[in-house]
């Protein structure tokens, strides 16, 4: 009994993966259950009484961190779902509801999960009286079954809520089975034990939806340069959780505001995204390594991630490859970040944004120096890097619009990884002389 027991701790899929915890131990009840009953009906007398269930054997409980990071569905990809939403729910049989209502049903029912994050059973459990308006504050109210914390609070955007209150509007058009009335979404029938939609519904719609769709484009790109399709078995209402999350993460929401919207106990939980944040800040820099180029906007690839990480410091146009400047992280620039005539400067299309900030504030710049009457070398300081950051810059774009389109979108998507990484980096900001033109120099 040893043997089978642990037979069944570590049963395995098919392709190798554990099944659930939860679906190993249901199948090691039903297990002892067959056994009982062959012994009480008297067909298991040969077997010796030995091979009976003992207090030992059970399956230990599995904390299963459905919050694990890596599942989200990427932001392009749901823009290709939302561009299909208008089939999901086709031809899904559900009880007395028409066709069409089924499918507005589904379709509200995933615009819930997209937006709002909710686990799909705090989804399905919705409740009619689920919403609070005040003005444009919308806040949703919903059930963590789970953790058996209840009518938490979330605030929604108002074009959620429109979506719901549409639902509803039909939905109280609707003959429902009376123990649904309570409940946003309805159970399939009056018979049901469950009086809303039960999860494994929801997920049979969006797995029927998904396989019904034409081909999705991951957005990657495989060596040559084709684009990879997405693969639609990662599409499952779970896997909205974590594009909620993923969304919420990559905006740059702190951790404990995230841990909050997704009602976490522990913040450990919630910074696993941020972890992916890490990782996809990784491919970021293995795509923009090699669109490094030098002072005057010619390529000078990094060597490796590791040369962008680590040989170089992000000064605020660009990364600096001077040794001092770097071990001092840099704050130890000897030219006073004069970058655009500095041959250390490696700036790449990710600082694009910047340069031409910096182009708009040195061109203000000269132009009050000229207002002040201010000597040639002042203005001509300027002129020149001016100059510099503009050759440097129309380079950069020229490159850009030569390239493939879709290599092209990667380097854009890796640019806007890389400044969110920046700018939620808690970097010290470096000793640059700030002119406030109302105050004065600070
Ligand atoms: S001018 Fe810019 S690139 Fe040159 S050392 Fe200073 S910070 Fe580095």
């Amino acid at each position: 009994m040893d043997a089978v027991v642990d037979a069944f701790r570590d049963l395995r899929k098919p392709d190798g993966e554990r099944y659930a915890f939860t679906v190993r131990r249901d199948l090691l009840t039903k297990f002892f259950q067959l056994l009982d009953f062959g012994r009480k009906a008297g067909l298991l007398e040969e077997l010796a009484g030995g091979f009976a269930r003992h207090q030992s054997h059970m399956i230990p409980v599995e904390e299963r961190d459905d919050d694990e990071a890596g599942k989200a569905i990427p932001e392009n990809v749901i823009a290709q779902l939302d561009a299909q939403v208008r089939t999901l729910g086709v031809d899904f049989p559900y009880g007395q509801m028409t066709p069409d209502d089924v499918q507005l049903m589904f379709q509200t029912a995933y615009v819930v999960l997209r937006d709002t994050g909710r686990r799909p059973i705090e989804v399905c459990s919705l409740k009619t009286n689920y919403l609070e308006i005040d003005g444009d504050n919308v806040t949703l109210i919903w059930d963590n079954h789970k953790k058996k914390r209840y009518k938490r609070r979330l605030p929604i955007t108002t074009s959620t809520a429109g979506a719901i209150q549409h639902w509803m509007r039909r939905r109280d058009q609707m003959v429902l089975p009376p123990k649904s009335r309570a409940y946003l979404f309805p159970s399939i029938s009056a018979d049901t034990g469950i009086p809303h939609l039960i999860p494994g519904n929801l997920a049979r719609a969006i797995r029927a939806w998904a396989d019904a769709l034409p081909a999705l484009h991951s957005g990657n790109l495989d060596r040559d340069g084709a684009p990879l399709p997405f693969d639609t078995e990662t599409i499952f209402p779970y896997a909205f959780r974590h594009s909620y999350a993923q969304r919420h993460a990559d905006a740059g929401v702190r951790p404990d505001v995230l841990r909050d919207l997704m009602d976490h106990r522990s913040v450990d939980t919630t910074m696993g995204y941020y972890k992916v944040s890490l990782e996809r800040k990784r491919d970021a820099v293995a795509t923009m390594r090699l669109q490094v180029v030098d002072r005057s906007g010619q390529p000078e690839p990094m060597a490796s991630t590791t040369a962008y990480e680590a040989r170089s410091v992000a000064v605020p146009y660009g990364n600096c490859t001077e040794p001092t400047n770097i071990k001092a992280g840099g704050k130890s620039c000897p030219l006073r970040f004069q970058c655009a005539g500095c041959g250390f400067y490696r700036p790449d299309p990710s600082y694009l944004p910047a340069v031409e900030e910096q182009l708009h504030q040195l061109r203000t710049d000269r132009e009050t120096a000229l207002a002040m009457d201010a000597a040639d070398f002042v203005t001509r300081n300027l002129t020149d890097q001016i100059d510099a950051y503009t050759e440097g810059a129309e380079k950069m774009h020229k490159r850009l619009a030569e390239l493939p389109a879709e290599q092209r979108v990667e380097i854009e998507e890796a640019g806007r990884i890389l400044r969110k990484a920046l700018a939620s980096d808690s970097h010290t900001m470096l000793p640059l002389t700030v002119i406030n033109r109302d105050q004065g120099a600070s």
